[in-house]
């Protein structure tokens, strides 16, 4: 079976958005032993996006589309695929009513638009997509296959996990299982470099995805019967166990709240935080967590000295050039103001290089408890939100670390 990917959206080629689809579903197919031979992005323009349709319909027996399914009137993609069948687009009642009962569960009315969302054509089946407002299309016709699926990320992974993988593992007569390893603190050049005997292996595939809150790594096998795929997971987990130690701080749905949040409620402990840098990062990614309620007391967030000041903290200290004393002190402050047994402090600077036009920071970690612990972050050059997004991560992770320790 040879198949095609095309990415669709004219965000993908002003170099708004990067494509992780493409890349996610090239390592599904692989893993399926389906092969791969074109990939494309095309913008939303009609006749760009029939003739490329086209192109993939001739000479591939699958063509995977992401994007272009939203309602809005350049979201064209079931329209060419139905000029290209030559069928016509009806709204199917099913699917209408399905939407209409999605706005009327936020208590909105559809707007009319929307019914776009619910038309298919003849040789289309809807994929549902409980994340969102978009339904997919599997479309069959002439011994052949388009899939169109939504373009963001976590409703195309969703649909492509729950209702077009089992639909072509049938096809293809295999089972497919994979996990998700977290990291986070070594680059990712740095990890692949460190699995770099295991990567070559065709199954399980290994693949590794870059995010804020560390570096991943997609473990997906392939076997006749499920018991065979996890054993291949499981047993692939241990070696990248075995290579990457510590760095690893969860799989699948693990978050670094989540984590966090259990090392602390499994010693009944409690967290208050107190920020700078990273300007309330921390505190809204707990604020957030689920079960915070358990373990989270609050947070302070402070920009200038004077803030800090007006928080309480010492004026000495407050205006303190040396950034690990204050952010220790914020940590002791967080603790005892609000009451908590742990207290973290989270302290910064930054600058941008005249030369590379690069922001690179340094960011002071504090954790204080009956200890305390001040870790130092050559932070990474880059834009000023992921740097701070990676800080409070950083906080997070290093919490989990001291607690386990
Ligand atoms: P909806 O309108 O329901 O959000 P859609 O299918 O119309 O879905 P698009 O409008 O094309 O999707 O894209 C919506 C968003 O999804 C984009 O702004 C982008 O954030 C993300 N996205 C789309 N395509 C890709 C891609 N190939 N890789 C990564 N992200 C993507």
């Amino acid at each position: 079976m040879k198949a095609e990917i095309m990415s669709i959206g004219t965000e993908l080629l002003l170099g708004e958005i990067v494509d992780t689809n493409t890349p996610y579903l090239a390592n599904q197919l692989s893993v399926l032993g389906i092969d791969l031979y074109f990939t494309s992005a095309v913008g939303d323009n009609s006749a760009r996006l029939l003739g490329t349709l086209k192109q993939a319909w001739d000479r591939s027996d699958i063509v995977l589309t992401t994007g272009g399914l939203g309602p809005t009137q350049d979201d064209i993609t079931r329209d060419v695929i139905a000029t290209l069948l030559g069928e016509k687009m009806e709204v199917d009642p099913q699917l209408k009513q399905e939407l209409v009962s999605f706005f009327a569960r936020r208590g909105i009315e559809m707007p009319e638009s929307n019914i776009r969302q619910a038309t298919v054509i003849p040789s289309a089946t809807a994929l549902v997509n409980p994340q969102g407002t978009a339904p997919g299309w599997w479309v069959e016709k002439k011994g052949k296959i388009i899939v169109a699926m939504p373009g963001p990320p976590g409703e195309m992974h969703y649909m492509w996990e729950n209702q077009v993988l089992p639909r072509l593992q049938q096809r293809t007569g295999a089972v497919i299982l994979t996990r998700m390893i977290k990291t986070f603190g070594t680059s990712e050049a740095k990890v692949d470099e460190m699995l770099a005997d295991l990567t070559p292996s065709p199954n399980p595939t290994l693949a590794t995805y870059a995010k804020l809150d560390g570096i991943y790594i997609r473990i997906a096998a392939k076997a006749e019967k499920e018991v065979e795929a996890r054993r291949m997971v499981d047993g692939r987990e241990a070696d990248v166990r075995a290579i990457l130690g510590d760095i690893i701080w969860g799989i699948d749905d693990d978050t670094q709240e989540s984590m966090a949040g259990r090392a602390l409620i499994d010693k009944s402990l409690s967290v208050a935080v107190a920020e700078s840098f990273t300007g309330g990062f921390l505190t809204q990614t707990l604020a957030t967590a689920a079960d915070n309620e358990r373990y989270f007391k609050g947070g302070l967030i402070a920009a200038t000295g004077e803030a800090k000041m007006a928080l309480g903290l010492d004026p000495k200290l407050a205006k303190s050039e040396d950034k690990a004393e204050v952010a220790r002190a914020m940590a002791v402050l967080a603790r005892q103001k609000l009451d908590a047994t742990v207290g973290i402090g989270i302290e910064g600077e930054s600058g941008v290089e005249p030369e590379s036009g690069m922001v690179p920071g340094t960011v002071y970690i504090a954790t204080d408890s009956d200890k305390v612990d001040v870790h130092t972050v050559q932070s990474y050059s880059g834009r000023l939100y992921q740097m701070k997004r990676r800080a409070a991560y950083y906080a997070l992770f290093d919490l989990v670390k001291l607690l386990k320790a």
